[in-house]
């Protein structure tokens, strides 16, 4: 960990990829957001090249722009698709119905109707009621079932509890499936975005394997697929093992697990393929100290927790914040918050942020790693602020 460190460029850029980044953002008033997509492309390819036998459904929901999407669809991507609106959004592309899986567990019956409508034939459960819907809705089509899994603790972004079932409702779940005329198809789970533990995976094809096995030997249900969901890492403050590690590490875990025959696998990179191509760029607004003695300042930015960095909630996400100053003043911990009149719009203040004693109100900060989920999470005019900006070069 680095928490107490100056936040170096090198450790999030190459010298290049910034530059151009610092230069676009020049002269632009803040905030906003610059996405270098030649990051995304490289990024994309990286993970095919660590998962080559995967195939892979984009998670749209991390940053659906138009710029990404065309981008992902031309390199042959997927998409995992959590709602209507997304659909439309990805159809306009002209993406074919094939490409998508509906994601999602929790969906009304006439947008499952959609979907089917448009072709999609892949569907995510964890519910009777909702795989009652899709016998209905999307007769014939292929389904998943989601289950739980651990890892809360190492998450910093868990996606746990509100989705998937325990293994053995999976398996209730997957024979209903077969007898509404379904084709149960597989089992999917997410360990939880940004996941820094790469065993949480293996604790999860565990549970995979038991269900694949049993429902063979017992039900004669041949399952064909695995959707390993998202969970990969970004780069932030609390470091993590690099991609590779993460590729290879579960390669072994599969190969443990379900020999050399793999079942078809899916997996659904959001936060991963996005974040590191992004900077947030944001203008301090004041700052001040709470007392003549207090220990540390209150930095105020024009950017919050309402202008694209929900994920500071509960201080999850530590997005490395970068000034021109940075290691050229001395450094005293502050505190961060934005500029609403909410008290819930502070982004820091338990793990203060070391930054340079000679900020000054105008100086600009740099938000690290902020590519994916900000600019949706962004809200629409709290006290009329407008939703952050997003460039895409
Ligand atoms: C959000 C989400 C993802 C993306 O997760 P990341 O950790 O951002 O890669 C993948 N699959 C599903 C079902 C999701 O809801």
């Amino acid at each position: 960990m680095t928490d107490h460190a100056d936040i170096q460029v090198a450790d999030y850029y190459d010298t290049d990829t910034f530059s151009r980044i610092k230069a676009f953002a020049e002269n632009r008033e803040t905030p906003f957001v610059v996405i270098d997509t030649a990051t995304i492309d490289r990024q994309y390819d990286e993970l095919v090249d660590g998962f080559p036998y995967a195939k892979v459904y984009y998670a749209v929901k991390a940053n659906p722009a138009p710029q990404i999407l065309t981008m992902l669809r031309d390199k042959g991507a997927n998409f995992d698709i959590a709602s209507v609106y997304e659909l439309d959004k990805v159809m306009a592309l002209g993406v074919s119905g094939d490409r998508i899986s509906y994601g999602n567990t929790i969906k009304k019956a006439r947008d499952i109707r959609t979907f089917y409508e448009k072709g999609v034939r892949l569907y995510a459960t964890d519910s009777e009621a909702d795989l009652r819907n899709i016998a209905k809705a999307a007769p014939g089509s292929k389904v998943y079932v989601r289950i739980l899994t651990e890892g809360t603790l190492t998450a910093d972004w868990p996606l746990s509890r509100k989705f998937g079932c325990q293994t053995d409702m999976a398996m209730d779940l997957l024979i209903l499936a077969r007898d509404l005329g379904l084709e149960p198809y597989g089992v999917s789970f997410h360990v939880g975005s940004q996941q820094r533990e790469i065993g949480a995976w293996d604790a999860a094809l565990n549970k995979v394997k038991v269900i694949f096995e049993r429902l063979k030997e017992e039900d004669g249900i041949e399952l064909k697929m695995i959707n390993m969901g998202g969970g990969f890492p970004a780069n932030y403050i609390t470091r993590t093992n690099d991609l590779q590690t993460y590729a290879e590490e579960i390669a072994r875990f599969l190969r443990e697990d379900f020999g050399d025959e793999l079942p078809e696998i899916i997996i659904e990179p959001g936060r991963s393929l996005i974040s590191n191509a992004g900077v947030l760029v944001s203008e301090v607004v004041l700052i001040s100290r709470k007392s003549r003695t207090a220990l540390h300042r209150w930095v105020f930015t024009d950017v919050g927790k309402f202008s694209g960095l929900i994920e500071t909630l509960d201080e999850a996400i530590k997005f490395p914040v970068w000034t021109e100053k940075t290691g050229s003043g001395e450094p005293e911990d502050a505190v961060i918050a934005g500029p609403t009149c909410d008290s819930a719009d502070i982004m820091y203040e338990h793990h203060k942020y070391p930054l340079p004693l000679n900020l000054a109100i105008g100086d600009r900060l740099y938000w690290f790693s902020t590519g994916a989920y900000t600019t949706t999470y962004s809200a629409v005019e709290f006290n009329g602020f407008p939703p952050l900006k997003d460039y895409y070069i």
